[in-house]
């Protein structure tokens, strides 16, 4: 392509050719560049101004590729609301290929409403402007928060209409991850019952993923293991900021320990465990509260498919999956606990057990009296520095707070630390509906607006007063993402 040295690989392509359906992305009629994330382009070493031309805007929804791309449909399968789906796959993306990033990480190159391919299952293969920007807008919020996640390169209106509850206008979502392996791969490739293609597959995400495995003597054993920290550090950093996934599905759920797959996602306000923002999941399933399970039991999932690799003898096999899965309870707890522990502004004179209850204590509280997570532990820095006022006025059982409070301050948190974890903003759910909705009908400026805000999450600025600030209740109390 002219104007750049955009070099995609087709390393997983090549490498597991039979969880690799070529396919190449519709032409869009009209295709115009609605966002470019500049940081992320050029910490890929792509060259932004080559990105917002003709050629790199066909680029970004995939009708124009680098010679020795092979864009694929990668195949999976997976666990849906605990219900086994033996095929699912790719039905309206696209892995491009890999590229190397200007550290030298390997990077894939993805597409998400580039068209239907024969994973699509009788869906349209397409997406509308308002999820891909929401996706966008989470993602980018997420990483400024420190969690890791696939990331959002770009959405590209494509000027088709696709049909939902209303025609919307459509786009296509450029995503980087480290990689799209996903609990769901294993289990299709372990059901394949070809122990060369799950062996193949497991190498693959060594290489990515865990190299020092390679070294040890139980390198598929010292895999699951990886990915079960890295799963248990992911929910154990979604959790203290109220982030709730909404679709856990093990095909959602990845080896990297990257968060994917933005849909029914959203941040919680009012501190309550049940919370559920998508309209499907009716019995709460994948609940705030029922995270950490949920990881445990796709991980659980995860352990099964890999029982092939894990010894010739399979009792033998399960035993040693069991004790690693047995790990994630304890590795979850200490990173939750470590998280909550920094949100207090605890230092490390304080012993677990004794902030551990404080940190019981204090959700109980917030639950009861309907706290909002975000502002409540922003605000909480200013209780250290005399300002009590406001915070303790957000509780029903204002004496119990007092209570509470003389004990942590006894403790003597530090104010500036808290300042540093607790985040001022968040992408509220009527923030982006706002931004989503006048995105949708032409206007790009609130989520300019909001992305300046996410992107910043730490920094309290003048001018961002309102996104600091709950949303209205009333109207938000029973949101549904979709
Ligand atoms: P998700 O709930 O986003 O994880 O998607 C589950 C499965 O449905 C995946 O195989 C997706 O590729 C597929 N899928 C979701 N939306 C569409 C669509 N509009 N067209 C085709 N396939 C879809
Ligand atoms: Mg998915
Ligand atoms: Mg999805």
């Amino acid at each position: 392509l002219p104007g750049t040295a955009v070099a995609l690989d087709a390393r997983f392509a090549r490498e597991l050719p039979e969880l690799a359906m070529p396919w190449q992305a519709v032409e869009p009629p009209e295709p115009k560049l609605l966002v470019l994330n500049d940081a992320l382009a050029a910490e890929l070493g792509l060259d932004p101004d080559f990105l917002r031309s003709d050629d790199g805007v066909r680029l970004l929804v995939g009708t124009a590729l680098p010679e020795g791309a092979r864009p694929v449909a990668q195949a999976y399968a997976g666990h849906q609301f605990g219900a086994y789906s033996p095929v699912l796959g790719d039905g309206r993306a696209l892995l491009l290929g890999e590229l190397v990033d200007r550290e030298g990480r390997l990077r894939d190159l993805h597409l998400k409403g580039a068209g239907p391919t024969r994973f699509a299952r009788g869906g349209d293969g397409l997406a509308a402007i308002g999820p891909m920007l929401r996706e966008l807008v989470v993602s980018e919020a997420m990483h400024a928060l420190g969690i890791p996640t696939t990331r959002s390169l770009a959405v590209v209106s494509t000027g088709r209409f696709v049909r939902r509850d209303e025609w919307l206008p459509g786009a296509v979502l450029a995503r980087v991850a480290s990689s799209h392996l996903r609990v769901g791969t294993f289990q299709l490739a372990a059901s394949t019952g070809d122990a060369g293609v799950l062996r193949r597959l497991a190498d693959h995400a060594i290489a990515r993923h865990a190299p020092a495995a390679a070294e040890s003597p139980e390198p598929y054993l010292e895999l699951y293991r990886a990915v079960i920290a890295a799963q248990a550090e992911l929910v154990a950093k979604w959790m203290p900021v109220g982030f709730v996934h909404g679709v856990m599905n093990t095909d959602n759920m990845t080896i990297s320990g990257e968060t994917i797959d933005y849909g029914p996602c959203a941040f919680m306000e009012a501190y309550d465990p049940a919370t559920v923002f998508s309209s499907i999941d009716h019995r709460g399933r994948y609940a705030y509260g029922n995270q950490p399970a949920i990881a445990e039991w796709n991980l659980a999932r995860l352990g099964e498919a890999l029982l092939p690799l894990l010894a010739d003898d399979q009792e033998q096999a399960l035993e040693l999956a069991v004790g690693a899965l047995k790990g994630f309870a304890p590795q979850y707890r200490a990173a939750w606990l470590a998280g909550m522990r920094a949100k207090l502004g605890l230092g490390s004179d304080v012993d677990d057990e004794a902030a551990a209850l404080l940190v019981d204590e204090l959700l109980a509280m917030l639950e009861s009296s309907r706290v909002d997570l975000t502002t409540f532990f922003r605000g909480l820095s200013g209780v250290v520095r005399g300002r009590a006022d406001a915070t303790r006025d957000r509780f029903v059982h204002r004496a119990a707070f007092d209570a509470w409070a003389e004990r942590w301050l006894a403790l003597r948190p530090d104010a500036e630390a808290m300042d540093r974890v607790n985040p001022v903003y968040v992408p509220r759910n009527h923030l982006v509906e706002e931004a989503l909705a006048a995105a949708t009908e032409g206007d790009l400026a609130p989520l300019e607006r909001l992305l300046d805000a996410v992107r910043l999450p730490f920094d309290e600025r003048a001018g961002f007063e309102r996104y600091a600030e709950p949303g209205p209740e009333a109207e938000f109390r029973a949101y549904r993402t979709y």
